[in-house]
């Protein structure tokens, strides 16, 4: 998991956007919110129609939760994840407990749905980048050479061999980061949380990137999606019954080193941050699914992304291409509102 001051401060800003759209005209009274900071970014929490002493108690719950998740799984501090991968670079195996076995799992198969575009095995390459740090790095990017040569080694989850609670790996260079899921994981275990509850009407934010369950009062929930190169919001969208929104985007975590900005979605073919996309928002049941799906979609690009989307199972789908124009599935088209004049030129593709 990722934490930066400058991911503290976009998050802030964002989750302020999502909180505007929400408050207005409504009645608020049964309105419950709280924000922590955990999972690297601000985490907003609202719940709708719930006493104030339940809401207050799934919380602190959720809060625990959350930052277990978060300790667990950090990618570059000492956290059960820097003990797997030690293992793995040894090609010793790690034991690892069956909830947390289930979250390796989750991330292989969608890995292989992907082509391996979403591929959490690349730690190494994400630390050659600089991303393995609080701070933003400050260039130059790493040497050719370098790159090429963690490429040459080319770990993937298909090198990971699962038995029971052993983790081993085939491949030395597999080293697991799991910053472009994890939060989704994350938020899932919140709602499922809520639900265990009682509570039908939530929304958990994770720095813009949500689930909603149930409704806000007698209206949907409505969701920001921010505009990848402008403050403020490209987009918005009305949540149904129980949907994640997540986005991937290139001014998340960068560096500009001499006027060309390097970010942190890594194209596993290239070695190199994805080129040509700005930004994708995906719309899923699980917020696990979308969170893996918007960083393969990403890395996809303006061609290849309605194949992946096809594969991954994935139906909605925004992607903003360096140029601005916004490539959707029919299915996306019905539920974006754009929030920008002139609207966007709009190319739409079906997942295939
Ligand atoms: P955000 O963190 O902005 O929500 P993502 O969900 O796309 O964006 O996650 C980006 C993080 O995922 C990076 O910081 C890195 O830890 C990890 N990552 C980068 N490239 C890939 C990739 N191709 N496959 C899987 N994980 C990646
Ligand atoms: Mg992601």
């Amino acid at each position: 998991m990722n934490i930066s001051g400058c991911r503290l401060r976009n998050a802030f800003l964002y989750i302020c956007i999502v909180f505007f759209i929400s408050a207005c005209s409504s009645d608020e009274s049964s309105l419950h919110r709280a924000r922590l900071v955990t999972l690297g970014t601000l985490v907003d929490i609202s719940t709708w129609g719930v006493d104030h002493d339940t809401a207050e108690q799934a919380i602190t719950d959720v809060e625990s939760v959350l930052n277990d998740i978060h300790h667990t799984w950090h990618a570059w501090q000492p956290s059960m994840l820097s003990q797997i991968n030690k293992h793995l670079a040894a090609g010793q195996p790690a034991k690892v407990a069956p909830d947390n076995m289930k979250l390796i799992r989750q991330a292989s198969h969608l890995a292989a749905a992907s082509d391996q575009l979403f591929n959490p095995a690349i730690g190494n390459l994400i630390g050659l980048w600089g991303f393995h740090h609080d701070d933003r790095p400050q260039g130059p990017p790493p040497e050719p050479s370098a790159i090429n040569s963690l490429l040459a080694d080319a770990p993937s989850m298909n090198d990971l061999i699962i038995s029971g609670t052993s983790l081993k790996s085939t491949n030395p260079a597999v080293q697991l980061d799991f910053g472009g899921f994890a939060k989704g994981y994350a938020v899932d275990k919140a709602i499922t949380l809520l639900h265990s509850r009682g509570i039908t009407n939530a929304i958990v934010n994770a720095g813009g990137d949500l689930r909603a369950i149930g409704t806000h009062g007698d209206r949907p929930w409505r969701i920001g999606i921010r505009h990848p190169r402008e403050s403020g919001i490209i987009a918005s969208v009305e949540t149904a019954g129980d949907e994640s929104v997540f986005t991937s985007g290139n001014y998340e975590r960068f560096f500009d080193y001499q006027d060309i900005r390097y970010h942190h979605i890594i194209d596993p073919r290239t070695g190199y941050p994805a080129k040509d996309t700005l930004s994708v928002t995906v719309i899923h049941g699980d917020a696990a699914t979308a969170d893996a799906a918007a960083t393969a979609l990403f890395v996809a690009g303006p061609k290849l992304w309605p194949e992946i989307a096809a594969q991954m199972g994935i139906t909605q789908v925004m992607l903003i291409d360096d140029k601005l124009t916004v490539y959707m599935t029919p299915a996306m088209v019905k539920r974006v509102h754009f929030e920008i004049d002139p609207q966007p030129t709009v190319v739409i593709s079906n997942p295939s």
